[in-house]
């Protein structure tokens, strides 16, 4: 690859799955002003559910996420519990009933018994109307998948699941401590399928101890062949000082940048040998999937799961840690399980931190958006080059090393600079000023 590109993959950058972003979220967002945001939604506005389940019956060293470890049942039917309190405060301080997607995400959603999911998908029924869901998606770990399961999704009226893969290779699965065979994978996409949820991602990643670029090709190919509908394609992030369990990681196992490069080609070129579509950075899908289209469309959006086709009004977080988007802005829920349920129990929201929106943020927000979604960007809608005097310092070196090039008003990232595309969004973010030290903890390498 060109050197003057390499020298930008250590660079980190934040995912802009939100913006502002998570580190810029305040306490000045509490539940009083959740309540107040939620109350002032349209009755007719579409909503989004996100629900997260943070727990997993054993955690694996690579994980980032927001995820408690336990071997017992009781903490998860005391956190279902908590799961239907919010469902109901929330359907209490709001008039919007719609619902247009549900996703569950994790943690291990598939943990919950499948008498548990079923009850809790009654609950949003009792509450909201979901009959106008048009995606219902639930991520599995295909270790705890059961046919009990498949049959209580598929009941429930889900669509579309995600199963985290990673990697194939035994040696690369027993370094990362998540060992599931092949077969574990193509057993749980046969589970699925049969009860008839007929949508299944799968999710890799590049640049984990010991993983070579044979083992990510190799680790595609396999993917590729179980003929999920699509796949999401992460590199691996090591900020053991931010996650501690990434400590069990040795670093010197670690693929170097020019490795995970070259493991991120590898993996895109097998994937698009085998048909299927590149979307935005880190996606890829069958040419007719939803996905494919609403990218060739212009119409893709970015939301806390990456690329999505999310058209709804507002997204309602519900679970420890989840966030919320509405049209007056973010709101995330206490973290640590225990205050998320407390909070709930003292009879109000368990709101931590957020952020108001100001107009300059929308902007922003919206630029960065079709940056990201579609790797170019016509800047007169926004005012022009001239409105962003930060950015056009920020970004002369990238036009000089050919990440970007602007002609006019038009913003565009070639092919061979699109894993840079979030280098060339953070110009446009006025808060970049203060990720500094931070950022390099919080946010994630740019390949
Ligand atoms: S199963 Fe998923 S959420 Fe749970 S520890 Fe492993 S990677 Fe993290």
């Amino acid at each position: 690859m060109d050197a003057r590109l390499l020298a930008y993959a250590d660079r980190t950058a934040p995912r802009y799955t939100s913006y502002p972003t998570a580190p810029h979220f305040s306490s000045a967002v509490n539940g009083e002003v959740y309540a107040a945001w939620l109350g002032a939604l349209d009755p007719a506005a579409r909503l989004s559910l996100y629900l997260h389940i943070p727990f997993c019956r054993e955690i694996c060293r690579y994980c980032g996420c927001h995820t408690f470890a336990t071997r017992k049942d009781e903490p998860i039917a005391d956190y279902a519990d908590a799961l239907e309190a919010e469902i109901a405060r929330v359907a209490g301080a709001t008039p919007a009933r719609r619902i247009a997607s549900i996703a569950w995400g994790g943690g291990t959603p598939n943990i919950l018994a499948p008498a548990l999911f079923e009850h809790i998908v009654r609950v949003l029924h009792d509450r909201f109307d979901l009959t106008t869901v048009s995606e219902h998606a639930i991520e599995i770990d295909p270790r705890l998948l059961t046919p009990a399961h498949a049959a209580a999704f598929a009941h429930a009226g889900v669509t579309r699941a995600s199963l985290g893969v990673q990697d194939f290779n035994a040696h690369v699965q027993d370094a990362i401590g998540r060992v599931q065979p092949a077969a574990q994978v193509s057993d749980a996409i046969a589970m699925l399928r049969g009860a008839g949820i007929g949508a299944i991602n799968v999710d890799l990643m590049y640049g984990l101890p010991l993983q070579s670029v044979a083992d990510a090709r190799r680790s595609a190919v396999l993917a590729a062949e179980m003929g999920p509908e699509r796949l999401a394609v992460f590199g691996y992030a090591h900020a053991p000082w931010f996650k501690s369990r990434q400590r069990l990681i040795e670093e010197e196992l670690l693929p170097d940048t020019a490795t995970r490069f070259a493991q991120a080609e590898a993996i895109q070129e097998t994937l698009m040998a085998l048909g299927y579509h590149a979307i935005g950075f880190d996606h890829y899908a069958r040419p007719d999937d939803p996905l494919a289209r609403a990218a060739r469309a212009g119409a893709l959006t970015r939301s806390f799961q990456g690329y999505s086709l999310d058209d709804g009004d507002a997204l309602i977080g519900i679970g420890a840690s989840a966030i919320s988007t509405l049209p007056q802005g973010y709101a995330q829920n206490a973290a640590e399980p225990g205050a998320w349920a407390r909070a709930l129990e003292r009879g109000g929201f368990a709101t931590a931190r957020g952020v108001a929106l100001s107009d300059e943020d929308r902007v922003r927000r919206a630029l960065i958006n079709r940056l990201l979604c579609d790797f170019a960007v016509d800047l007169a809608p926004f005012g022009g080059l001239g409105a962003f005097p930060a950015a056009c310092a920020a970004l002369a070196p990238l036009i000089q090393d050919g990440l970007v090039s602007i002609v006019g008003e038009r913003l565009s990232i070639p092919p061979e600079a699109r894993p840079f595309a979030r280098l060339v969004a953070e110009a446009f973010d006025a808060y970049r000023a203060v990720h500094g030290a931070q950022g390099a903890a919080r946010h994630s390498r740019a390949v």
